[in-house]
């Protein structure tokens, strides 16, 4: 329900008024698990909406092998039997080799399956012992690719009769935060293919891409919520052009037990919920949807000082809610197409 308000947000500001001469086609459906939306421009109409639809099927295309929460999905399959060696899900491949070349292996792990479950948000919703969680973790670390070349995956150690599949503690591949943004960009290279679409926005909420420029010439503006008040934007961020954006928070799925809020964002290296961060938001105009969203994975457990000091190193741009409510913005580099402008509008 979360991200359905943050859509509709998303929404509302990508249509404000000032485009009258030349209006986009907007669809907003249900896929990858929330409400996406696409904004698309193009002079003939009919032709931009079947170029939305064809991208709501590449979509939907991408990220079915790799949703955990359906049992028939490649990656369950997988999941299934996790210490034979078999390949990968499809497009897991790619996911790990961003993984590494963003060098954020350290803080965003492929395999954390064994312990994201344990807190079952939509479910009991109560706090791990930390016995399950020091041994869920231990399946979380034995993931090993076994001769890469041929895709292949395999859990080298042996297997533990208390991590078994299918069990309370089982362990397996998770890229739930990955997917969403790997599915962006391929629908973005769909619309980018089909000469009806001049230019062209896609949001999952959480995740952003676009496509070249609006044709009058203004700048795509995405809003970023205040973690704590839906109702306010703290930040807009302009994209000139091509671009990613992905935001992490811990509002998007949490419980709250004994005075402590647990989320969705895990360290890795202890299986808590990633501490001293309320939201997290990357974006750069050379940033792929795949980036932007492990990126915003990765420095949100790294933390703020961690993170502002990627995005200075990276050229990208930051905005990062901390654990006081505090604002820190990492400006994107001059001259690349990005701005990010502090706010404080009231939507209602
Ligand atoms: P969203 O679901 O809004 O796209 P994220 O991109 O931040 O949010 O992804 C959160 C999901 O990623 C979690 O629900 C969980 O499945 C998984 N996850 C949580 N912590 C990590 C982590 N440190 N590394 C990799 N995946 C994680
Ligand atoms: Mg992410």
């Amino acid at each position: 329900m979360r991200r359905i308000t943050a859509a509709l947000l998303l929404i509302a500001l990508i249509a404000l008024p000032g485009c009258a001469a030349d209006e986009p086609v907007v669809v907003s459906r249900e896929a990858l698990g929330t409400v996406v939306s696409i904004t698309a421009y193009g002079e003939d109409e009919a032709a931009v909406r079947t170029a939305i639809d064809d991208a709501f099927a590449v979509m939907a295309e991408i990220g079915a092998p790799l949703d955990v929460y359906e049992p028939l999905s490649d990656i369950s399959a997988f999941n299934e039997r996790p210490y034979t060696a078999q390949p990968l899900p499809p497009y897991a491949r790619d996911v790990l080799d961003a993984i590494d070349e963003l060098e954020v292996a350290d803080a965003f792990s492929p395999a954390l399956y064994s312990v994201t479950r344990l807190y079952d948000f939509e479910g009991a919703q109560t706090v791990p012992a930390e016995a399950d969680i020091a041994l869920a973790l231990t399946a979380a670390d034995g993931f090993v690719q076994q001769e890469p070349e041929h895709g292949l995956f395999a859990r080298l150690k042996d297997p533990d009769p208390r991590l078994e599949p299918g069990g309370s503690l089982a362990p397996g591949l998770d890229l739930g935060g990955a997917a969403k943004g790997l599915a962006l960009d391929f629908a973005r290279e769909s619309l980018r293919a089909n000469d009806a679409v001049t230019a062209a926005l896609i949001s999952s909420g959480s995740s952003t891409v676009t496509l070249g420029a609006k044709p009058d010439g203004s700048v795509w503006r995405v809003g970023i919520e205040d973690p704590r008040d839906f109702s306010r934007v703290i930040a807009v961020v302009g994209f000139e052009g091509d671009g990613a954006l992905s935001t992490s928070g811990d509002y998007q799925r949490y419980f709250e037990a004994g005075g402590e809020r647990y989320h969705h964002i895990l360290d890795p290296t202890n299986g808590l919920p990633a501490r001293g961060v309320r939201s997290l938001t990357v974006a750069g105009s050379s940033l792929s949807g795949l980036d932007s969203d492990i990126l915003s994975t990765a420095l949100f457990v790294r933390g703020p000082e961690r993170a502002t000091r990627y995005a200075a190193e990276h050229g990208v741009a930051l905005v990062v809610v901390d654990d006081e409510g505090r604002t820190l913005v990492v400006p994107a580099p001059e001259g690349s197409g990005l701005t990010v402008a502090e706010d404080s509008v009231e939507t209602d």
